[in-house]
């Protein structure tokens, strides 16, 4: 804690979106960086408390108050190698992380916690620039082969931990490209995929072999898998969206959010589609379902596709602005979020449930809404009433984001003959063990839909379970 005023004389800067003039036009990242300068006093507002809640609330454990103090002090590769111990991944944490560290920061309780995202995606990108991130693989090799089932955030961090420890690794992937949801879900305007690329090359360097394009239980026979490798970890994400099987569901132009979401990142990439598979919202009227931030991906995506309008419903009620007294700090607080999506031009309504889809020759042209109310029960359960109070919303286009209920049980996990927990999740034990021998999982696909650094978090606890099964400890 190089200035044990900072937090008292500085205040906290952000560094803001690009114009919404300027950012709507395009799928570049919209968030600015500070200059270095503004960067380390920043750094310095951190107190690096003795009991660092920031710590506690980081899925990671991330050392803030280290970090911060060195990027403070100009120590930037120190500062790199700190973060770099307990996240695989900076740059994607960097810039998609909710940052529940922020909202558990104890400058939080005066509303301006320490900017520690931001701080970290500052002291990543400094690393690449100033080429301190280079490839370091193995010095040894054990002669132990594994096998990653998905190439997400968890499937990727679990591959890195053991590719470092000398186990042989192979990545394999169903898409055409390697990343799971940080390239085929996040837009790129929240994660320019070249971020993704330059950490890949990265690992390949290292010695992680990728297989793209590999459906395993299909493309792969399971069979196979479990013959050629001496232990697999299954991180094949939570895949299943959840569906509203209302009337008028299988009308033209309702679809799931990922399916707009993965063509935009796809065309972006270069893709070519056919013109009568392209979801595209250019002057559309678009009606997204579900408040989370998922739809909000598909509010940004709507508008720089060109939609008419955007409007953004949810069957919960509007949550509180500011603070929310059923969740002090230091808990995540369940409070009104303002994406830079929602900035850029969206309705918002809340109370709203969806009775059924209208449509005119196979073609949606409205949904017939609902006010709900809400009620708490006496055990503080929130309990649904209908109204009875309808509205016709019109719209072109429909774009389910709400939420995902387990992975994909066809094919892979239904070979392997994996257990499922009660949310049809893949079961696992303590040590990420499935059902299965040597086989593990991690990452949504065990813990259900969750956040990138959880993914993270629980690919890193994978890895070091299947080095222990490894070495028969
Ligand atoms: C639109 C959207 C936006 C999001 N935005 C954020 C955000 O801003 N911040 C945040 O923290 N979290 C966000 N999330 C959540 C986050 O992306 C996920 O929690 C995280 O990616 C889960 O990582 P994973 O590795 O477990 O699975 P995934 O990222 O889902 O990866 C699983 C991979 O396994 C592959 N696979 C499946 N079956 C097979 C098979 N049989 N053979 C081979 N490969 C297979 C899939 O194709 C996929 O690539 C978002 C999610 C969505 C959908
Ligand atoms: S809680 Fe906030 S001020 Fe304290 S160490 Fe963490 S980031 Fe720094």
């Amino acid at each position: 804690m190089g200035n044990p005023k900072a937090f008292l004389t500085i205040g906290r800067k952000e560094a803001g979106y690009r114009p919404l003039h300027d950012r709507i036009y395009d799928y570049a990242e919209v968030e600015q960086t500070l200059n270095i300068e503004d960067r380390r006093l920043q750094a310095s507002r951190c107190m690096d408390c003795g009991v660092p809640f920031c710590h506690w609330a980081c899925p990671l454990g991330n050392r803030q108050g280290e970090w911060q103090d060195l990027a403070w002090r100009g120590r930037w590769e120190e500062a790199y190698r700190s973060l770099a111990e307990t996240d695989d991944f900076p740059e994607f944490t960097g810039r998609v992380c909710p940052a529940l560290c922020e909202k558990s920061c104890v400058l939080k309780l005066h509303d301006a916690p320490v900017t520690i995202r931001e701080n970290e995606v500052s002291i990543v990108e400094r690393a690449f620039a100033e080429g301190y991130v280079t490839a370091r693989p193995p010095r040894r090799r054990t002669g132990k082969r594994v096998a990653v089932v998905g190439s997400g955030p968890s499937g990727l961090a679990c591959a890195n931990r053991l590719n470092r420890r000398g186990h042989r690794v192979t990545v394999f992937e169903k898409n055409e490209f390697i990343g799971g949801l940080l390239r085929l879900g996040i837009p790129d305007f929240k994660l320019g995929k070249k971020i993704i690329d330059r950490r890949l090359k990265l690992l390949a360097e290292e010695g992680i072999e990728f297989k793209p394009s590999v459906c395993v239980g299909k493309d792969f026979k399971t069979k196979e898998l479990l013959e050629k490798f001496d232990a697999v970890c299954v991180t094949i994400g939570a895949g299943v969206p959840r569906d509203l099987p209302v009337e008028g569901r299988d009308l033209k132009g309702v679809y799931f959010a990922l399916e707009l979401l993965q063509q935009q990142n796809r065309v972006n990439a270069g893709a070519q589609i056919p013109q009568n598979e392209r979801i595209s919202a250019q002057g559309k009227r678009v009606l997204v379902i579900g408040g989370g931030d998922t739809g909000s991906d598909c509010v940004g995506t709507s508008i720089r596709q060109g939609a008419v309008g955007v409007t953004q419903i949810e069957i919960m009620p509007k949550p509180p602005v500011g603070s929310n007294p059923d969740t002090p700090w230091p808990m995540y607080p369940q409070v009104l979020k303002t994406s830079s999506s929602h900035e850029e031009g969206c309705e918002r309504r809340w109370n709203l449930a969806t009775n059924r889809f209208i449509g005119k020759d196979g073609v949606l042209i409205g949904v017939e809404t609902e006010r709900v109310e809400w009620e708490k029960d006496d055990a503080g359960k929130m309990t649904l009433k209908h109204t009875g109070e309808t509205e016709v919303i019109e719209a072109d286009i429909v774009l389910l984001a709400m939420g995902f209920v387990h992975p994909e049980l066809d094919g892979l996990v239904g070979d392997l003959g994996v257990g499922l927990d009660a949310r049809k999740n893949i079961a696992v034990d303590d040590a990420n063990r499935t059902t299965v021998g040597k086989v593990f999982a991690a990452g949504d696909a065990s813990m259900g839909a969750s956040l990138v650094v959880r993914a993270i978090a629980s690919g890193r606890r994978a890895a070091e379970n299947i080095d222990r099964f490894l070495k028969g400890q």
